[in-house]
């Protein structure tokens, strides 16, 4: 549809109105009073002179104030570009430059580490708020010479301007969105307001069996299709916690706007503690989970969860990595009436490009990211260029669509590199499409390994080792060697019980060694404390295969 971000919460507005938006330490904000203050953050941005084409960059973690900023930028015609508030000033510093940003909205937390990176970036007004501001807007903070409070910009009363500038939604970016970092340096993705608009109908139809629709004043919204016995979540009913982060694509598109367009409350955590998160879950009734499969892990560690009333829950939407299959049955065997969705895609396809189960179907198939959400199609070619392959065969999935992005900022040989002249996006994620059309993720080009002259994928190792008794948690890296090229190890994360007790080098390598073909076979173990993961929940294995690295020279 040619509409703007800005009618998602028009719409949102219209038709959930007094029904809690987001609940942030027990204090409710209604769907009404986000559009208020969402259109008093994009008057002040208008007044002082930031609209079309400028980026404002948003620094603050999940928390009750960041949706009325988040949708203030788009209705003032900006751009919205998310950061990781706990990123290091100097990739602060190179992200705001990369950006363009003008204008910086952060926590008062950390502006003592960001400040002196603002300094070389074209950032001229900084906006701060912070946790005094969750409880008590009327709280004052700290501020330098020149900042100023968010809780100065929502007080006004917008009622009698409700701006929403005019942009051209194929070509005004709504996001300036940075990938996640996790093979390399994060590149600036560009996305207009359509890609937005279309991956938040593509992904939210998905998740609550709806087809998009336009309201009597022409705003985006929802028209439930499906009954409660083949899709449990409902329009206007839902409730969820959140603890995927906003700065990221699944934070942004499936759980800010995704939540809004379907009329579910948002209980808001600041950051990710799993034993609150389940006493909230069992509080607020939740009715879906979702994250990134780490959380999952940590969830199922938490102590008495197998008592937890959880009886409310009827959705489980994992993505942003691997799922494995002992995790789905582990989480199968806790939520029982609940279904367990996963969604597949990148930064470059704004968020989401296939779903399992299927929307159409409604078969799932444990094990493959699904089937392409609407208007989107996926080929698998060959891994150094060429035609289609035919089911069954591996090769790199290639993805295209509405929602794939415009192309990197300023880096137009990778975006030449990355979208092909018939439009197709190619990930450098190895999949398979099955006879039906389900795609299975086999892993990322770039965690390949070779040994020997064969290629072997980690994550098929790490399917075996999450089914090992007393394995929490494991990711496989290469290990270099001058014969062999690298050699698999595993890095292992013990759970807490005697199995996870039990475990030794052996008998992890031998479960293991004894499922896979030889050239596959793991030659070391490493148990650790914890997997590093990125904020987005995926692990970081770069920095596994530096210390694997630094270990041999
Ligand atoms: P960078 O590209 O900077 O290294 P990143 O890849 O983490 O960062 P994102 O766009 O956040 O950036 O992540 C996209 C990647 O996440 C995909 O290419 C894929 O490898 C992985 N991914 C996402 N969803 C799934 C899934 N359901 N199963 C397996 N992998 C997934």
């Amino acid at each position: 549809p040619a509409v703007s971000v800005g009618s998602i919460l028009r719409a949102a507005v219209r038709r959930w109105g007094d029904r809690p938006a987001f609940v942030d330490s027990d204090v409710p904000l209604t769907f009404t009073e986000l559009g208020a203050r969402a259109h008093a953050v994009a008057n002040w941005l208008a007044d002082a002179g930031i609209g079309r084409g400028d980026v404002v960059a948003v620094h603050i973690p999940n928390c009750r104030q960041y949706p009325a900023v988040y949708y203030g930028v788009l209705l003032a015609g900006a751009t919205f570009s998310p950061t990781n508030p706990l990123l290091p000033a100097a990739d602060l510093a190179a992200q705001l430059t990369d950006a363009g940003a003008r204008v910086l909205v952060t926590w008062d937390q950390v502006l003592p580490l960001a400040r002196p990176a603002l300094a070389a970036t074209a950032v001229e007004l900084v906006v701060v708020t912070g946790p005094a501001h969750v409880a008590d807007l009327a709280a004052r903070l700290e501020l330098g010479e020149g900042d100023v409070d968010l809780a100065d910009l929502l007080a006004a009363d917008p009622t009698d301007r409700h701006l929403d500038a005019d942009v051209d939604v194929a070509t005004d970016l709504a996001h300036l969105a940075y990938t996640g970092g996790t093979t390399g340096v994060s590149k600036g993705v560009e996305l207009p307001h359509r890609n937005v608009v279309t991956n938040v109908l593509q992904s939210a139809c998905w998740t609550s069996g709806s087809l998009p629709d336009l309201d009597d004043a022409g705003d985006v919204t929802l028209r439930q299709v499906l009954g409660p016995d083949e899709c449990p979540v409902r329009l206007g009913e839902g409730c969820l916690v959140n603890l995927t982060p906003w700065f990221h694509a699944m934070g942004a598109i499936g759980y800010l706007n995704g939540m809004v367009m379907s009329g579910t409350t948002t209980v808001v955590h600041l950051r990710f503690d799993p034993v609150r998160y389940v006493e909230d879950a069992v509080r607020y009734r939740v009715t879906s989970i979702g994250g990134a499969p780490p959380v999952f892990v940590a969830l199922l560690q938490v102590p008495g969860i197998d008592d937890a009333d959880l009886s409310s829950v009827r959705g489980v939407s994992s993505g942003a990595a691997p799922l494995p299959v002992p995790l789905i049955q582990r989480l199968t065997a806790l939520l029982p009436d609940a279904v367990i969705g996963e969604g597949y895609g990148l930064t470059e396809v704004t968020m989401q490009a296939t779903g399992n189960p299927s929307f159409r179907s409604g078969t799932r198939k444990p094990g493959t990211v699904g089937v392409p959400v609407f208007d989107t199609e996926i080929s698998i070619r060959p891994l150094g260029g060429g035609d289609a392959l035919p089911p069954g065969e591996r090769g790199e999935v290639c993805i295209r669509g509405p929602q794939v992005m415009r192309g990197y900022a300023h880096r137009p040989e990778a975006t030449a590199e990355a979208i092909d002249p018939d439009g197709w996006f190619h990930t450098g994620d190895v999949g398979v499409l099955d006879q039906d059309g389900y795609l299975s993720i086999v892993d990322r080009t770039k965690d390949m390994l070779l040994h020997k002259g064969y290629n072997v994928f980690p994550r098929e190792l790490e399917e075996v080792l999450f089914g090992v008794p007393g394995v929490a948690g494991a990711a496989v890296v290469g290990r270099p060697d001058e014969e062999a090229g690298e050699l698999p190890v595993a890095y292992v994360v013990r759970r807490d019980d005697d199995a996870g007790a039990a475990l030794t080098r052996e008998s992890v390598m031998a479960a293991v060694n004894d499922r896979v073909t030889p050239y596959k076979r793991l030659r070391d173990v490493v148990f650790v404390e914890a997997i590093p993961v990125s904020a987005a929940g995926k692990v970081l294995k770069r920095e596994l295969a530096a210390r694997e690295r630094a270990a041999v020279t």
